[in-house]
């Protein structure tokens, strides 16, 4: 692939703080953006010159956001496919369409990476009463039901503490299409994130130990420690497998638990992801420049780790707080996304701290 020069438009899928860091590493190396978001405030568009408002499933004005771009990419993972498809766009998308059709169906992409190998926790289809029955007789209590579709940080899931619970359990998500997982005892959960480049060339970041609380990522810990360190390799092979299988170009992200087994896949996000901010300055090329590396055709940079321990920890709802007092450690990296409302629940910032 020729790579794209510079001056050349990026299209962003979604408005979110990653289409936002994207954009500005975008920048950094001459690109443009062009921000397609179908709500009215899109952080991304703070940084961006150009910006569609329209609704993903609008053809006319996704052909027109096309038309505009010479390459397109995508920060949130529920992006309707089939649009994209039916205008012929699939090879302007990247990491791809069959990256992002696999990672939009928990039932999919289970399915897909079990026939690679992996380890999952059980799980079983839910889609009407019967099936409901089924699955706490195969699966037991406690588990987990998650919605096939459209969740994420925790949402669309509900927790079935006795198979008695089970059916508050779909009410509480919908009564929708659903994955019912059995709990995993795990020592500790970490990701692992890669880039691969056209040319099919892969690296990979240091993992980080991942907290996560009601679902959602707290903080990212490097080194991750013994109980992770020791799994790594294990991921990677299957990370770069799936990668591979999926011809995807770009970043992908690849959650695990740490059990006594070995990694035990949890979930795929075909894309830069939160447990990899701590790259912006930890590591020597962030997740978001080596991704427009990838996406432009350009050498991949180097992917190490700087220092000596990195802690990102996401700021929710209004642990915004004052930048002023985040910023009186000297060690602190500050990234406010700009987002006017600090519902609780919601992602407005993140502090990375570096020591030397
Ligand atoms: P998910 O949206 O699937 O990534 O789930 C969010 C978080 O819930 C995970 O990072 C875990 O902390 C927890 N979790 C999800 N599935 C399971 C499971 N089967 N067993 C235990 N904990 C889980």
């Amino acid at each position: 692939m020729q790579p794209l020069p510079p001056g050349s438009t990026i299209g962003i899928l979604g408005g979110g703080q990653l289409g936002r860091m994207l954009a500005m590493a975008a920048a950094q190396i001459g690109y443009r953006c062009h921000v397609y978001a179908p709500e009215g405030r899109a952080v991304a568009a703070d940084v961006c010159e150009t910006r569609t408002t329209a609704a993903f499933e609008d053809e006319a004005a996704l052909g027109r956001f096309a038309d505009a771009c010479d390459v397109l990419t995508y920060e949130f993972e529920n992006v309707p496919t089939a649009p994209l498809k039916a205008l012929g766009l699939a090879d302007m998308v990247r990491p791809g369409i069959p990256a992002l059709d696999i990672a939009q169906s928990r039932i999919a992409e289970k399915n897909f990476f079990s026939d690679l190998g992996a380890r999952t926790a059980p799980f079983a289809w839910v889609e009407d009463d019967t099936t409901l029955e089924d699955a706490v007789e195969q699966i037991g209590a406690p588990a987990i039901l998650k919605t096939d579709r459209m969740g994420y940080d925790g949402k669309g899931q509900a927790r079935i503490d006795a198979a008695e619970a089970v059916r508050r359990g779909w009410s509480k998500i919908g009564q929708r299409p659903a994955v019912m997982e059995g709990f995993v005892s795990f020592d500790a959960e970490f990701s692992v994130i890669l880039v691969r480049a056209a040319s099919g060339e892969i690296r990979f970041w240091d993992s980080t130990r991942n907290i996560h609380e009601d679902g959602i990522l707290r903080r990212s810990i490097w080194p991750a420690g013994p109980a992770i360190e020791g799994q790594v390799a294990e991921a990677r092979n299957l990370a770069r497998t799936a990668a591979e299988r999926l011809g995807a170009i770009g970043v992908l992200t690849f959650e695990f638990f740490a059990t006594a087994d070995g990694p035990l896949f949890n979930e795929c996000a075909p894309r830069v992801h939160n447990s990899g901010h701590w790259t912006i300055e930890g590591a020597v090329t962030s997740q978001f420049e080596n991704h427009i590396r990838a996406i432009a055709g350009l050498p991949l940079g180097d992917c190490g780790t700087v220092g000596r321990r990195i802690e990102m920890s996401n700021l929710i709802g209004d642990e915004i707080g004052e930048s002023a007092a985040i910023l009186g450690d000297q060690a602190a990296h500050l990234h406010h996304y700009g987002k006017a409302d600090a519902r609780p629940g919601r992602k407005m910032g993140h502090v990375t701290k570096l020591y030397f």
